[in-house]
């Protein structure tokens, strides 16, 4: 059992004020396997005046200097990957592969903003204007549980990029993947205060970061509910916000697919990080004309697919990461029964076998509306709505019908008519018949999936403060 007592302020492992101590499950059993101790209000006003006093000196380092800061972090975090792997696999529960590529996609993301600050413009004439991109101040980054190490060290590696500096609220759930990334990065040896790790909760470390002047930009991963109240409350200091939030993303299948080809796309798009990923392909718009045949297909594809235990190799998609996601996702197959669609395959409980641990049957509906709730709010587990369209102009209506627009995926013979749909439909991405990431592409969403973009050098951008600067030259 860990206790995790520490948090990180201005180069050292403190203490925090915060008397809280909070549990850590293993959601493949269930059991306690670790306490973290949470900080305070009193916890973030100390990491943030930390924060302050070094922003003035990293602000002035040069590209040169926080390229050599950003590679000692690459490699800190790098070197201790089997760790962040087995701190995912107890904490979180991610299957192996998916695992092992979240713990790769840590360092992967600071290896990517040093490219992204290799190529940057921070300055360019305009006129008679020379317009240079300043960095913003302290940044307050927010992160949830469903890839807590990769979060920190994207908003992270991004922000110091910049030249900004940083106090993190890590998710609480997460507090083992925090404690590994926390050691690396304190061991890359970086210049006391210029980031800081506050562990806490949301409505307590959260809410203090989001309300303090000192604080000139927030961003945050997690919940549209919580991102509204973060705009709300960063209103009053006109803080600046990234925010990337939930999704429900439609999958275009064209009457001209081979469905038996396509299939394997649908299902890992859906079924995606055990289906707790913001990006999941929930719900599968399929044309009227084939709907059996689609049915018929998704039913063996997913009679392939594990439910269990993430260290067994065989394993697609692990537990829910806690009790309460674990009756949330059995509260919407309910839902969604009650409704009206059909259950396809799955249901409520636990896959066969299995007594303990969070873990979901695999769910597809088929036969729903995309009026259902089931078809419009984001469930967080791994539960697909398959909804039948006439033609291409109901497929894109009914894509476009929903308050999200984050990731899209359209699957089709004919790369012209796929491109079309692509260009019709609102999302941040949309993917056509690929389910490849371009990590120096803008990430984001449109409507309630978000404001502003991550990655490449829109999410460094948004981190910067454009400054125009006039001279007048008496000489000339
Ligand atoms: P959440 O919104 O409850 O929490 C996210 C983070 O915000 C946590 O660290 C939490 O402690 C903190 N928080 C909670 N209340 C706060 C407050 N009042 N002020 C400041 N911070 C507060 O979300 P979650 O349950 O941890 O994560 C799941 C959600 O995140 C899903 O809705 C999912 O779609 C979304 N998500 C989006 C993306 C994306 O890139 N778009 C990625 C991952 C997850």
């Amino acid at each position: 059992m860990q206790r995790i007592e520490h948090i990180y302020i201005n180069g050292e492992f403190v203490i925090p004020n915060g008397q809280e101590w909070f549990d850590l499950h293993n959601p493949s059993t269930e059991e306690v396997i670790g306490q973290v101790r949470l900080g305070d209000a009193l916890d973030a006003q100390r990491a943030i005046a930390a924060a302050k006093a070094a922003f003035p000196a990293w602000a002035l380092t040069s590209r040169e200097e926080r390229i050599e800061a950003l590679r000692r972090m690459h490699r800190a975090v790098a070197a201790k990957e089997e760790e962040l792997l087995e701190a995912i696999l107890v904490e979180y529960g991610a299957p192996m592969a998916r695992g092992r590529s979240m713990a790769t996609y840590a360092a992967d993301v600071i290896a990517q903003a040093i490219n992204v600050l290799e190529a940057f413009e921070f300055e360019e004439q305009v006129g008679m204007a020379r317009v240079i991109l300043t960095p913003l101040g302290v940044t307050g980054l927010i992160t949830p549980w469903n890839s807590n190490a990769g979060f920190i060290c994207n908003k992270l590696a991004t922000a110091l990029a910049a030249g900004c500096t940083a106090v993190i609220k890590p998710s609480e759930m997460s507090a083992l993947q925090t404690q590994v990334v926390v050691r690396a990065l304190h061991e890359a040896g970086l210049p006391p205060g210029v980031f800081n790790i506050v562990n806490g909760r949301g409505n307590v470390v959260g809410e203090e970061i989001a309300r303090h002047p000192d604080v000139a930009k927030i961003s945050f991963t997690g919940s549209s509910a919580i991102g509204q109240h973060l705009v709300k409350t960063g209103a009053d200091t006109m803080k600046r916000v990234t925010l990337e939030l939930g999704g429900k993303s439609p999958t275009v299948v064209l009457d001209d697919a081979d469905f038996q080809a396509v299939m394997p796309l649908v299902l890992q798009a859906g079924f995606l990080n055990s289906g707790q990923a913001c990006i999941a392909g929930t719900r599968i718009l399929v044309p009227r004309s084939r709907l059996a045949e689609f049915e018929r297909i998704a039913k063996e594809g997913v009679s392939q697919i594990q439910s269990g235990d993430p260290r067994n190799a065989d394993t697609d998609i692990g537990p829910m990461v806690s009790q309460k996601q674990w009756e949330r996702v059995q509260r919407y197959i309910r839902i969604g029964q009650e409704e009206g669609a059909r259950l396809l395959s799955g249901g409520e409980g636990r896959p066969e076998g299995l007594h303990a641990g969070w873990f979901v049957k695999p769910t597809i509906f088929t036969e729903a509306n995309n009026r259902m709730r089931i078809a419009r709010e984001e469930i967080f587990g791994p539960v697909l709505t398959i909804i039948p369209y006439e033609d291409d102009a109901d497929a894109i209506s009914i894509a476009n019908d929903t308050d999200y627009g984050l990731s899209a995926l359209v699957l089709g013979k004919s790369p012209e008519r796929c491109m079309n749909l692509a260009l019709q439909i609102d999302s941040g991405r949309v993917l056509i018949n690929t389910l490849a990431h371009e990590p120096r592409a803008p990430f984001g969403g449109f409507k309630q999936s978000g404001l502003g973009r991550e990655m490449g050098r829109w999410g460094m951008s948004a981190y910067l403060e454009p400054k125009t600067l006039v001279t007048y030259d008496p000489l000339k």
